[in-house]
């Protein structure tokens, strides 16, 4: 059977609130199911791989200090990453990682971060550094073909617009600005969203969407996985929506 390969960028420094626990979960659904994945890590200065040979590309999210750090290095992987998306790699980015693959991201100084320009939105931060999005986050998606409800938590500055294929509608929460009806960015291939959490282990369902497109990118039909057990992710879930939309 095919190997499922991604590609890590920049855990050592885009890693806020454990979103390298994204990986964790991929391994371990795919391992449950017999699948292999391997995870490779790259970060500043480390030889330049060959994106388009890897299944997934992920990126986590951090503050605009770490962001800053990785911004000039992540410019020169430009040309790889677009090439490797346009040929179907998934990209699964968060916050951080979500914002610098638009135009820009400019933080409440002003400063700009070029971003990779790989979609059309830019984010912008409001200059009081005190109007941040914070909070626990429910989302309505419909990547997978139904309606799935997903949980998490969202922790950012930066005013995501411009965005045409959002992740999902909101439920509760912010989403891609203070307030807004929507969140994230996504296509066929990219989940780009303020989730932090990690995400993945919350929402089994997103989970399985991209390790089936991934096993079934080079067909171009998403490959059909055993089911594992979910009770308790599933328990775990209802309970957050539950008490995040006062049922
Ligand atoms: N620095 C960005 C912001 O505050 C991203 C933060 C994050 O990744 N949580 O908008």
């Amino acid at each position: 059977m095919k190997t499922i390969k991604i590609l890590h960028m920049y855990s050592d420094l885009l890693d806020l609130y454990g979103d390298s626990g994204n990986m964790e979960i991929l391994k371990y659904r795919c391992k449950m199911r017999g699948i292999e994945c391997t995870v490779d890590k790259y970060s500043i200065d480390d030889e330049t791989p060959d994106f388009s040979a890897y299944d997934c590309i992920y990126i986590g999210g951090g503050a605009d200090l770490e962001q800053q750090h990785i911004s000039a290095d992540l410019l020169k992987c430009c040309g790889g990453i677009e090439k490797a998306y346009r040929s179907g790699t998934f990209l699964f980015l968060i916050c951080g990682g979500y914002q610098l693959m638009g135009k820009y991201y400019r933080d409440a100084d002003g400063n700009e971060i070029k971003g990779l320009g790989l979609f059309d939105y830019y984010t912008i931060a409001p200059e009081s550094r005190k109007m941040r999005c914070i909070g626990n986050i429910a989302v309505r998606t419909n990547i997978t073909g139904k309606p799935v409800d997903v949980v998490g938590f969202e922790n950012h500055g930066g005013q995501t617009h411009g965005v045409k294929t959002p992740f999902g509608e909101v439920l509760c929460g912010n989403g891609n600005c203070s307030k807004s009806s929507h969140e994230g960015y996504c296509e066929k291939n990219v989940i780009a969203t303020y989730f932090h959490g990690p995400m993945l282990s919350k929402n089994p369902e997103i989970s399985d969407y991209i390790i089936s497109y991934c096993l079934g990118r080079e067909e171009g039909t998403a490959a059909t996985l055993a089911p594992l057990d979910d009770t308790l992710e599933r328990k775990c879930r209802q309970v957050m929506l539950d008490r995040l939309l006062k049922k």
